[in-house]
């Protein structure tokens, strides 16, 4: 397209060229009267050559001669008139003869040969035929009569002329004219390129978007289910006869009821409260004691695996150092990496945790000997609703809330989480909050 355009621009220009150029030589009259005088003492000198024995090489010899005396003031003529037009740039001009045949009786004679590269310059600065372009060519055939001691002599001739033109800068005015095109079409480009991508990544988030909330939908009826099947079962065996007479029956059916019940809420409570954002979390901080709170912290998570063979290694910071946070969020917070390193770890679980106090900041890394986390999941395991696909979605429950919501709490103490992992060697997150 833009090539083109290109030799479009090109040929439009080289016309307008053309014309105007043209124009001064045909339409000045200063220039026209010169160029008859040439023509004049041309034909003067072809009769010569004709009826007189003029040699070849004196007749165009005489021509050059004639050329040379008139040029100057042609070209003086030409340089003026072309500083009236609107071409701002340097045109060289010519006017050439191609050549001359002589017709006679007998034979025809060619004084100056048909061919490309031998020529006689007329007018104008010379240049290598190679370069430039035609403005115009001509061929014209006519008489010349002239009397000798009072007869008349006629002869006729055929002349072909070409004139052309040589401009040095012609692809420079071309492409400055092309310019605007040019940073346009660029521009285009840019800007379809640029919304091209821009619609592929959106594209790419709304489908992640929306695999992860299929995810979700399907992880929580999968978590809904199974207490609502139970419950259904056991409201329909309270109706039974037997378990109605049977006092003892009945209770424990009502047992079942409560627990579903309760696990149903907590199902409920969970996604309510991991879901909320760090600024709607309203936090009511305390201080706690580092050594204390951690202590209790591990020795009642450490009581509430009873699935998996857990052995945790701890090393608290020695100094001691007083912690200012909302303790009910903050254990919430760490318990979710906790509860994470058992669901996602091997059949012995080692754990270690330790922590350092390091410039007003407290560090506290947790480490596990799990499935590990590939380096492309790692910023996104902390998206609401998101779970690492290979991680079992079917086999370890979850609905990608935990830590989401721990991200949450610590962004909410001002602080800070990172992991680092390699996959099939564990997971190590790194929290840090701010002390003062
Ligand atoms: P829940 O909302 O019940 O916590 P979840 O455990 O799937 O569900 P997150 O705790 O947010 O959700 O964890 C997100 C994902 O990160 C997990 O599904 C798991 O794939 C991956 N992940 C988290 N912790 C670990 C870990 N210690 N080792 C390996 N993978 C982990
Ligand atoms: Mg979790």
């Amino acid at each position: 397209m833009i090539y083109n355009t290109y030799e479009l621009k090109k040929d439009a220009f080289l016309n307008e060229t053309r014309t105007a150029i043209g124009r001064i030589d045909d339409e000045t009259e200063a220039i026209v009267e010169i160029d008859d005088l040439w023509d004049q003492r041309f034909m003067e000198l072809l009769w010569q050559y004709r009826f007189k024995d003029l040699s070849k090489e004196t007749f165009l010899d005489a021509l050059k001669k004639q050329t040379d005396s008139l040029n100057s003031t042609y070209n003086q003529l030409y340089e003026e008139e072309l500083k009236k037009t609107d071409l701002s740039f340097d045109i060289k001009f010519k006017k050439n003869l191609h050549s001359v045949i002589v017709f006679d009786t007998i034979s025809n004679d060619t004084v100056f040969p048909f061919a490309n590269h031998d020529r006689i310059l007329k007018f104008g600065e010379d240049f290598e035929e190679s370069e430039g372009y035609n403005v115009s060519q001509a061929r014209w055939q006519s008489d010349y009569t002239r009397q000798e001691d009072g007869i008349e002599k006629t002869f006729e001739f055929m002349v072909r002329t070409k004139d052309r033109m040589n401009i040095s800068q012609w692809k420079r005015i071309v492409l400055g004219r092309m310019a605007a095109l040019l940073a346009g079409s660029i521009l285009l480009l840019v800007f379809v390129v640029g919304l091209f991508y821009y619609s592929i990544k959106n594209l790419i988030k709304q489908k992640k978007v929306a695999d992860v909330k299929t995810d979700f939908i399907n992880n929580i009826t999968h978590e809904l289910k199974t207490p609502l099947a139970t419950l259904s079962i056991a409201s329909k065996s309270l109706k039974k006869k037997e378990i109605l007479d049977s006092p003892k029956a009945f209770e424990s059916t009502l047992g079942i009821l409560d627990r579903q019940n309760d696990r149903l809420q907590k199902l409920i409570d969970q996604v309510m409260t991991n879901s909320l954002g760090s600024e709607d979390l309203v936090l009511h901080k305390e201080q706690v004691l580092d050594h204390i709170y951690l202590t209790n912290l591990i020795d009642d998570f450490a009581l509430s695996v009873q699935s998996k063979d857990l052995n945790i290694a701890r090393a608290i910071e020695t100094a001691e150092v007083m912690l200012r946070i909302d303790t009910f969020m903050f254990t919430t917070a760490l318990f979710n990496i906790l509860e994470n390193a058992i669901k996602y770890g091997k059949e012995k679980v080692t754990l270690t945790i330790s922590t350092r106090l390091k410039n007003n900041h407290y560090e506290i890394v947790i480490g596990d000997n799990g499935i590990g986390i590939a380096q492309k999941d790692i910023h996104t395991v902390f998206d609401k609703f998101y779970r690492v696909a290979s991680g079992n979605v079917h086999n370890v429950k979850g609905l990608g809330l935990g830590l989401y919501y721990t991200k949450q709490v610590i962004d909410a103490h001002q602080g800070a989480i990172e992991i680092e992992s390699e996959l099939g060697q564990g997971s190590k997150f790194i929290i840090t909050i701010p002390v003062n």
